[in-house]
């Protein structure tokens, strides 16, 4: 069964323009911008234009161009930051995870040493 998508989540606003955001890049299928709570000197959100809930919704019904679109922008946005000493990429899904906003999005940290991943 379709996850229901709540089109009044916050990254759907930002997608349509109700709400600001620092924008880090912006592509056909994606949007990348600072988290307004960052956890490290470089804390970024890629999100899919589409309205998807979480990883698995977007894998099951974005389309081929979409999913594609999307890596595409991950992988633009990892060259746009510059991280030559790493950085990590973390998923929300579901409420094991605490996801707090009902958008699927990437978190995109680096700018220090981030230590264990569960500290
Ligand atoms: O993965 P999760 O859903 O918990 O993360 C949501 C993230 O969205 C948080 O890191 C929060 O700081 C961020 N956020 C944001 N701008 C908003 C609302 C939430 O960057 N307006």
């Amino acid at each position: 069964m379709s996850k229901q998508y709540d089109s009044n989540n916050i990254f759907a606003k930002i997608l349509r323009g109700e709400i600001p955001n620092k924008t880090v890049l912006e592509t056909d299928h994606a949007l990348a911008f600072y988290d307004i709570h960052p956890q490290a000197p470089v804390h970024v959100l890629l999100i899919p234009k589409g309205p998807y809930v979480d990883f698995g919704h977007f894998v099951a019904e974005a389309s081929p161009e979409e999913q594609l679109g999307f890596n595409a922008a991950l992988a633009q946005l990892v060259a746009t930051l510059d991280l030559p000493t790493g950085f990590r990429v973390i998923g929300n899904a579901g409420p094991d995870s605490n996801q707090e906003v009902p958008h699927f999005h990437l978190h995109l940290l680096g700018g220090r040493n981030l230590g264990p991943l569960l500290p």
